[in-house]
């Protein structure tokens, strides 16, 4: 059966709060149509950060797999250990988030996952399509964002399948801080008649 409720957990980084862009993005999700059931302007703590990206030992690797396959695609070869390097990437995404303030959003819509991550553009800004978040608003690199040790800046996480959703969204919100409501578009979104 087609969900209509899917919900998405999305982040906007403390690059995104610090150059004003929290409305910009907040409105491109509205107007597309996704329904905001949960927001929050917090403060992450190291282990909030850290609960984000490890959900599990494996996802140290995957992140670093997922890195070396992305430097692949601009001629770069890694010989690096995809462990080794997925957890120096964790280590400054953890105090990047640990140490200015972020958003946090339940957005919630049929198909809500795959269509945050098409909005939200590929992971490099330097490879992100124009007309995507990211592709609009940045400009890094992983080569630059290495050199300097940091974090890539790219605005925005959002989940990228229905377990990550589940889970980010519990790590984020409690039960009472997602609200479920009418909204008047979802008649004309997904109803055949609009009475
Ligand atoms: P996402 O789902 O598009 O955010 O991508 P990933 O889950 O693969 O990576 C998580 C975050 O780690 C990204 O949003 C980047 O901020 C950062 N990141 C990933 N790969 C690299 C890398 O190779 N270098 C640097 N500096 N940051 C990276």
């Amino acid at each position: 059966m087609k969900n209509k409720n899917e919900r998405t957990l999305v982040l906007l980084k403390p690059d995104a709060v610090q150059r004003n862009l929290i409305g910009e993005i907040v409105s491109r999700f509205e107007r597309a149509g996704l329904k905001i059931i949960a927001m929050k302007f917090l403060l992450p703590t190291k282990e909030q950060a850290y609960k984000h990206y490890v959900k599990n030992e494996e996802e140290i690797e995957a992140l670093g797999n997922r890195s070396i396959e992305g430097k692949r695609k601009n001629g770069v070869e890694v010989t690096m250990d995809p462990k080794v390097l997925g957890q120096s990437i964790i280590d400054r995404l953890v105090e990047f988030l640990s140490h200015s303030p972020v958003v946090a959003l339940v957005l919630e819509g049929s198909n809500s996952i795959p269509i945050v991550r098409k909005m939200v553009g590929s992971t490099e800004p330097l490879n992100s399509d124009v007309g995507t978040i990211r592709g609009d608003y940045t400009i890094d690199s992983y080569a630059l964002a290495d050199d300097d040790n940091r974090a890539v800046r790219n605005l925005i996480h959002a989940s990228a399948n229905e377990f990550d959703a589940d889970y980010e969204i519990k790590a984020w919100f409690n039960d009472n801080e997602i609200y479920t409501y009418k909204n008047i578009r979802d008649a004309v979104l997904y109803d055949e008649r609009f009475n």
